[in-house]
């Protein structure tokens, strides 16, 4: 067959690597002048490329739509994974959190064995070109693809059995995954679920919390609610930032909040000593005041906050700072206590897609089969990637759905 796999992405490698493997002729298109840009950017350029997780537990870092990636994660599970790129002489080693990376910790290296794959297959690849459109015919069996538009050159028209779109998401988009693609499939009459930012900074306009940037948390729990409904709990690491929150907590966090989410009021309520019960820390901020009686309350949490925090704490406890410790009542310490386990933060938005590490939503799953990837209503359209209504969390976890969507959509399977 004529393979033609539309974006040069994760997902486009490497179902144009899978689809040569099986003996299809090829072609493999780019807009951008080299394949891989938003690779290159992942996992702060180190590229986390998947999550050496029980093939199990995949499924519970998947937020959206996880029981249709079934087929896909048991088809090109994370261990395949990871043995494809040791086989193309990639090293690989898993640190924290399982995450996996290259030994090198360069993602230029996971491009490169790609590439070259791609190249030792024969593939075709065709960069700094733009698909416009798709050709389609239907000769009273239902829509069947024919091949692809692209823009200017001299080969307006590249026929091909098989199409795959792996077009990206919208963040990021100076990456080339702009989300234009996703408006030509509207039109064909495909359902494109709403496109939304996520892993995703917060961004909050009170200055008590922005005053407070550059400062990390770590071992904080966070509980995000919409009006009184909890969206998400979780602990781990968090960043004050000068346009509001961020840091990996924040970052999973938005993965639970959606756009119209904002318009109800979105808190995020950090315990900031979550190993310590009210009566622990109570206690705890009893000894300090003991050992400095004499000293004034706005000088007394050094050793149980960052410096940064202090001044929003003081504020939002009503304590005046001049007044001394020793003279703090029962019920200004039970205040205390409130605001360090419940320091409130409202959000007023997200920061968009320029800053989302994913995006959420884009071709709805109903209109995908599930165990090929071959879109129902048009046959011999295939999808794989971010271009796909599925998300997870960090942690390699959305570099795998691109491996594993790329691998079964590469097989080109049609029903
Ligand atoms: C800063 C950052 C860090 C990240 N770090 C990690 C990480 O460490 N681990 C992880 O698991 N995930 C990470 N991600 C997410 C991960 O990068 C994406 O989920 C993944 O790149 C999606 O792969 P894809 O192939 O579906 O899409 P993309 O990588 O977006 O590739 C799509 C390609 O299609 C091309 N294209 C689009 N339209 C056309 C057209 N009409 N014609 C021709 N070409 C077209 C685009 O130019 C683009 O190159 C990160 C994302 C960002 C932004």
């Amino acid at each position: 067959m004529n393979v033609c796999v539309v974006g040069g992405g994760p997902a486009g490698m490497m179902a144009a690597i899978t689809a040569a493997q099986n003996g299809n002729k090829v072609t493999l298109i780019e807009q951008n002048d080299k394949l891989g840009k938003k690779l290159f950017l992942t996992g702060k350029g180190r590229c986390n490329i998947t999550n050496a997780c029980p093939v199990e537990e995949l499924f519970d870092n998947i937020v959206t739509n996880k029981k249709f990636l079934y087929s896909a994660f048991y088809d090109y599970d994370n261990s395949e994974t990871v043995s494809f790129f040791n086989s193309l002489g990639l090293k690989t080693k898993v640190e924290r959190g399982e995450r996996v990376f290259p030994v090198s910790d360069h993602s230029s290296d996971v491009i490169k064995v790609l590439k070259n794959r791609l190249e030792q297959l024969g593939v075709r690849i065709m960069c700094g070109t733009r698909v416009t459109d798709l050709m389609i015919e239907n000769h009273g069996t239902g829509d069947h693809i024919t091949g692809v538009i692209i823009s200017g050159g001299k080969d307006p028209g590249i026929n091909a059995d098989a199409v795959i779109l792996a077009l990206g998401g919208q963040s990021y988009p100076l990456t080339g995954s702009d989300g234009s693609g996703f408006a030509k499939l509207e039109k064909l009459g495909l359902k494109v679920n709403r496109r939304e930012p996520s892993l995703v900074p917060f961004s909050c306009r009170d200055r008590l919390i922005t005053d407070m940037q550059g400062l990390a948390l770590k071992n904080v729990s966070v509980e995000v609610k919409k009006a009184k409904k909890v969206l998400y709990t979780g602990f781990g690491e968090m960043l004050f930032t000068h346009f509001g929150i961020s840091g990996p907590l924040i970052l999973s966090a938005s993965s639970y909040v959606k756009e119209d989410d904002y318009k109800d009021g979105i808190t995020v309520t950090v315990d900031l000593k979550p190993a310590l019960s009210d009566e622990e820390l109570d206690a705890r901020i009893l000894r300090d005041f003991e050992e400095g009686q004499n000293r004034d309350f706005g000088n007394s949490l050094n050793k149980l906050l960052p410096s940064k925090m202090i001044t929003a704490v003081i504020k939002r406890s009503g304590i005046d700072p001049a007044k001394k410790v020793n003279l703090v009542t029962r019920q200004e310490r039970k205040r205390l206590c409130e605001v360090l386990k419940g320091f409130v933060i409202e959000i007023d938005g997200n920061r968009g897609f320029d800053e989302a590490i994913i995006t959420r939503g884009g071709v709805a799953t109903s209109e995908i089969d599930p165990s090929t990837m071959e879109c129902k209503k048009i046959k011999g359209l295939y999808f794989a990637g971010e271009m796909i209504d599925v998300d997870a969390l960090t942690g390699g976890f959305n570099l795998q759905i691109a491996w594993s969507t790329g691998h079964l959509s590469g097989q080109c399977r049609m029903k």
